[in-house]
């Protein structure tokens, strides 16, 4: 039976030092969340969003704009935001309304106060092997989960399924940069169970239930389940086949409590970070 890595802990370890830290400190670091339009799913995030950042002494903002609102009025808000001193960190809840082109918005956002690590200044960084101001949640999350437990990374074979921007490709950089072999899987890749088999670390980050099933995974491998899908009862799921795989692996995040907890961890972290990097610049 696999060894359960349990973001629910590894986020309140965090969460405990972050608070510490933030309490101690004079002005206090500041996240601004832009969110466009009624999307009951996206109001859920920011409600949530904001709750974990009032806990740790976090200041948060969220500016709500109407459905209809033009590119322009949201360039010139990220625009403000970007010249307010006294924000650190500047979130666009996605998706955005249609009449938006996402990519100029993200581009809009100075890169140093870019929380999600969306902006090309730093995905680009990531992808040339050099550091970012900070780095995607998701992403972080899990590489902060695998470091938790001792999983080395070095000269492992990790396959990722899934190439979104959010989640697969960042991470599979992020591995690579950690010097892992890294084979990345998606929609259109042949023969999935055969290179998922060869991985001592399988990450699957794709949306579709029990995509992952035993038979993909090697003896003893490290698996880690971003997925979050529903059954048909209506629970939270991920996309490995929990009770087969565990038999199988070394390590195993659950759904929930596995990665989910640590992707808003990063987030407060990473806000918590734009301040100390904005401080240390303004007092040069
Ligand atoms: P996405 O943008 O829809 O990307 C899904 C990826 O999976 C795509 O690259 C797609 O390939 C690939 N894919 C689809 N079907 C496949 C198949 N049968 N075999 C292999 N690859 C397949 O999704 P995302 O935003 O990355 O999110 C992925 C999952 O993680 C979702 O369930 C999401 O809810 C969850 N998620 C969880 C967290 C968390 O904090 N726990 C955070 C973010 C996302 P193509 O590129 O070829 O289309």
């Amino acid at each position: 039976m696999a060894n359960l890595i349990e973001g629910k802990i590894v986020s309140k370890k965090i969460y405990e030092n972050l608070s510490d830290e933030i309490l101690f400190l004079e002005k206090k670091p500041s996240l601004a969340v832009i969110i466009v339009g009624d999307d009951p799913a996206s109001k859920i995030y920011v409600n949530l969003k904001k709750k974990k950042a009032q806990e740790l002494g976090i200041k948060s903002m969220v500016v709500e704009m109407p459905q209809d609102t033009s590119e322009q009025a949201l360039l010139e808000k990220i625009d403000e935001l970007n010249k307010a001193p006294d924000i650190n960190a500047i979130l666009v809840q996605l998706p955005l309304p249609k009449q938006i082109h996402t990519r100029k918005v993200i581009e809009k956002i100075n890169p140093l106060k870019d929380v999600d690590c969306f902006h090309p200044y730093n995905t680009g960084q990531i992808a040339s092997g050099n550091k970012p101001y900070v780095y995607p949640c998701t992403p972080m999350g899990i590489v902060r989960l695998l470091e938790y437990y001792d999983i080395k990374i070095e000269g492992k074979h990790a396959v990722v399924i899934g190439r979104s921007n959010i989640v697969g490709r960042p991470l599979a950089q992020m591995l690579l940069n950690r010097d892992a072999t890294v084979t990345i899987c998606h929609s259109r890749t042949h023969n999935l169970a055969e290179i998922t088999s060869q991985a001592d670390i399988l990450i699957s980050a794709v949306g579709k239930r029990n995509l992952v099933t035993k038979d993909m995974v090697k003896q003893g491998a490290v698996v880690i389940d971003v997925g979050m899908n529903r059954t048909e009862e209506g629970k939270l799921c991920g996309d490995v086949d929990f009770w087969q795989v565990e038999q199988k692996a070394s390590f195993i995040t659950p759904v929930p409590g596995g990665v989910g907890p640590m992707t808003i961890c990063s987030l407060m972290k990473n806000t918590f970070d734009l301040y100390n990097l904005q401080e240390k610049l303004q007092n040069k």
